[in-house]
């Protein structure tokens, strides 16, 4: 059998290896279901963006409202699913409901209260959202403390138009990426008391965790999405 080498398109390269390596991930972990590629895209235009998307991918995500619009707008919002991973200000929510389809970076009451009222505003039937829950302390600060978790969930049984899929988290950087796996093993942890509580409904609820440098480990640790930005489109500069 005959390998596909894509030698004159590095980018269908990368993500033909970021695609092997986690499946091999997968496979590694036992994981049940298909781990998720989030293709992070900040930084790089709309006209990578697009050969991505003809190679193949289905997700991206964006952590500027502004410059998400300017390339989501040149693309076409149907053509892929957007998610927003970085923090979201109050004064570009609306904006947000507008665009994405998944907003992965919730972090208070205030935000999630904001995002239901500007839903139906909108009439935005619903709005998949994660928690983005820090759990690197003072090293990261994004997100929402542990401690604070169980009030954003239960404030958030009664918000119609936001549907709770998962978790997401940002561990501190470390050199070696096996330091991460204790933050990606407490994400697991938390998620499933989450689950135990019905928090996901029928769903288990996703964990978005792991970047260029730990996704797999993280799909060790149970990832059903990883946010790949380096390893695919190459570093920002
Ligand atoms: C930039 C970013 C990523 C991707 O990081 P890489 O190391 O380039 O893969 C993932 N998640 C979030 C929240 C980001 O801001």
């Amino acid at each position: 059998m005959t390998k596909i080498v894509h030698s004159e398109n590095p980018l269908a390269e990368r993500f033909a290896d970021i695609n092997d390596r986690i499946a091999v991930a997968s496979r590694k972990s036992g994981a049940s279901g298909k781990v998720k590629l989030v293709a992070i895209s900040k930084t790089h235009p709309a006209s990578v963006i697009l050969e991505a998307l003809q190679l193949g991918a289905t997700d991206f995500g964006e952590n500027k409202v502004q410059e998400a619009e300017e390339k989501i707008n040149e693309i076409g919002r149907q053509r892929a699913t957007w998610h927003l991973v970085g923090h979201l200000q109050a004064n570009k929510a609306r904006r947000a409901v507008r665009l994405f389809h998944v907003i992965q970076s919730i972090d208070s009451v205030e935000l999630a209260a904001r995002l239901d009222r500007l839903c139906s505003e909108e009439n935005r039937e619903e709005l998949k959202v994660l928690i983005q829950v820090d759990l690197g302390g003072e090293a990261t600060k994004t997100g929402i403390k542990e401690e604070n978790l169980p009030e954003l969930v239960t404030a958030m049984r009664e918000y119609q138009r936001l549907r709770l899929i998962g978790l997401m988290t940002l561990p501190p950087f470390f050199d070696n990426p096996e330091d991460s796996r204790p933050f990606f093993r407490k994400l697991r942890h938390i998620r499933g008391e989450l689950y135990r509580q019905g928090v996901f409904g029928e769903s288990a609820g996703e964990l978005s965790m792991g970047m260029t440098h730990d996704f797999e480990i993280a799909i060790e640790e149970g990832a059903t999405m990883v946010r790949v930005g380096t390893a695919l489109f190459g570093s920002r500069t």
